[in-house]
């Protein structure tokens, strides 16, 4: 008798993976994932493994952003599946296309509570977190978990899927026949999605009454990768734009027509308002006063139906994907049909200039110590020349500074803090952003927003990734404490040399106290194409609490 070739758990898993296209894998290894890693390794995928799965998760989730597949983070069981959680939640919110595949501990334990190694109900306590989440409970089942989990990732509004792994699936053996014939490779797993005509002639009637138009660019639009029929939109209708803040660069910042620097007056007067991929959550005030005028009548362009009506009634909803959407738009609109008034392009273009004066002057001081302005002011002249780079940028002034100072030319290329407004995203974001590029990365972070993903430094290093770090050094959250004062909740240690922390895994640092040796270091640091930290020093009483968002940081009225 022939004997029948037997395949397991773990190679079933890295068949559907390669069928599939998943070419790299963000992780942390342990129990009870380390041979599947191993062994996918072994087998061309490329894999990149962090030092917490936090950030993993984080690249997993630019990855899928920036490519429209699905990023793949793997994680071992319990603490591990947690940890990676927080990246997957953010991705979920952020509408980015993830799986976290987890490895999980002994069914039948975890459901009597009887105490097993990392014991936790990992796949219900995904759930509240995920767009979807699934099991694989037999080794021919792993193929159909791996296509749903696609399915789920990519299809409609994007976001975060988990799958989880039971230990005894991955060791339990199945014959290669039977093994061959369960795998999937999804058809089109994020179909276009064409809006209903009717939608787009309301939306288009609306837009031709229009005397203030205005388009507000979200980071839906830069995910769907519609870059040129986007393009044509603006330009050929002639209404200015506002980019959200991952959306900087879908069109040039410098683009005559954007009416970014112009921001509050854009959308305090404008009548109708076209939401192409962006929400009228927080960062848009809700959609309501005192930015936004009572009258404003909104044109929404978004995958998600039930996006609609969310904060203002949408009196034109387009559902369908961006492309199709817009480009559905574009057929419908005849010649010189959409005409911004000439007073509201010259109100915003007068208003443009004379804030962006303010701005110079403030950019052009060169204060000793240093502050966010003119250590940004260099950052920026850097960045000029080098659309290639990708710029990661979190922090609360950090943030807030550098998303005005720094100029985007090219779609997806800034990676921020997002829906959420978080901290904790830079490294992760980082080594996602260089690993699916190959190309070079500067990331802007607060000295507090990088404390919370630094030790991945030791990741940049072992990969020789071309990533260059600048921390904003002013000593604490939003500022530093006075030298020599007990720490406060919001201080760290005085004069922290986050520089020579890169120097412990090989890295270079710099440590960097007035704007000429920041301009040196960074120009040096970009152009060696190698890991590189500027702890750059600047005053600790620069930065305002809370940054921008100080309205939403309740202050108590007994505290002095
Ligand atoms: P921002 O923070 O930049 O304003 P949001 O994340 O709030 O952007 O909004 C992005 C929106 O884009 C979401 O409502 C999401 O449903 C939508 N979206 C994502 N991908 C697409 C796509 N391919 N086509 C249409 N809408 C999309
Ligand atoms: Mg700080």
């Amino acid at each position: 008798m022939d004997s029948v070739a037997m395949t397991d758990g773990f190679h079933i898993v890295v068949d559907a993976f390669k069928l599939n296209g998943i070419d790299t894998i963000y992780g942390v290894a342990g129990i009870p994932i380390t041979d599947l890693l191993r062994l996918a390794h072994e087998e061309g995928i490329r894999y990149i493994g962090f030092r917490h799965e936090q950030s993993a998760a984080n690249a997993a989730a630019i990855a899928g952003y920036l490519t429209k597949k699905p990023g793949v983070c793997m994680t071992v069981s319990g603490p591990g599946f947690l940890n990676g959680m927080v990246a997957l939640a953010n991705a979920t919110t952020n509408c980015f296309p993830m799986i976290l595949i987890s490895g999980s501990s002994d069914r039948a334990i975890i459901d009597l509570e009887q105490g097993d190694y990392e014991e936790l109900d990992q796949l219900n306590a995904a759930r509240p977190y995920a767009k979807a989440s699934f099991r694989v409970n037999r080794p021919q089942d792993i193929g159909i978990g791996l296509a749903r989990a696609i399915h789920a990732a990519v299809s409609g509004r994007p976001g975060g899927v988990y799958l989880d792994l039971p230990a005894d699936v991955l060791g339990s053996t199945l014959d290669v026949e039977t093994a061959k014939k369960s795998l999937v490779k999804p058809v089109d797993p994020a179909p276009s999605q064409i809006p209903s005509p009717e939608s787009v002639k309301r939306a288009v009637a609306l837009l031709s009454e229009a005397k203030r138009p205005l388009i507000i660019l979200g980071k839906g639009a830069a995910y769907a990768q519609a870059d040129q029929e986007i393009r044509t939109f603006v330009e050929s209708t002639g209404i200015p734009f506002l980019p959200m803040s991952m959306a900087k660069g879908l069109l040039p910042d410098n683009h005559p027509q954007s009416a970014a620097a112009a921001r509050s007056y854009a959308i305090g007067q404008a009548d109708v308002v076209v939401l192409l991929g962006a929400r009228l959550n927080w960062l848009l005030s809700h959609g309501k006063g005192p930015l936004w005028s009572e009258t404003t009548q909104y044109v929404q362009i978004d995958i998600s139906p039930t996006e609609m009506d969310s904060n203002r009634l949408i009196a034109a909803p387009v559902v369908g994907d961006i492309k199709s959407a817009v480009s559905a738009i574009l057929a419908e609109i005849k010649p010189n049909q959409i005409r911004p008034s000439a007073d509201w392009t010259n109100g915003i273009a007068e208003r443009k200039q004379k804030n962006v004066q303010r701005m110079a002057e403030r950019l052009n001081a060169d204060p000793n110590p240093m502050n966010f302005s003119s250590a940004l002011r260099v950052v920026r002249d850097a960045l000029a020349d080098r659309p290639d780079i990708y710029v990661v940028n979190e922090g609360a002034n950090s943030l807030d500074f550098a998303r005005n100072i720094i100029d985007m030319s090219e779609p997806r290329k800034r990676l921020d803090s997002g829906t959420w407004g978080i901290m904790g995203i830079g490294m992760g974001y980082a080594i996602g952003a260089a690993v699916e590029s190959g190309k070079p990365v500067v990331a802007i972070e607060g000295d507090s927003a990088f404390g919370f993903s630094g030790m991945e430094l030791e990741t940049i290093c072992r990969y020789r990734l071309p990533i260059v770090i600048v921390v904003l050094n002013n000593g604490g959250i939003y500022r530093g404490d006075p030298a020599g004062s007990k720490p406060s909740p919001t201080g760290f240690v005085h004069d922290s040399r986050y520089d020579k922390l890169i120097e412990a895994f090989g890295g270079k640092g710099y440590h960097v106290q007035t704007s000429a040796s920041l301009e040196k270091a960074l120009k040096e640091a970009i152009e060696a194409g190698t890991p590189a930290l500027i702890n750059c020093v600047i005053d600790p009483t620069a930065g305002t609490e809370s940054g921008h968002i100080q309205s939403l940081n309740p202050k108590s009225a007994l505290q002095k």
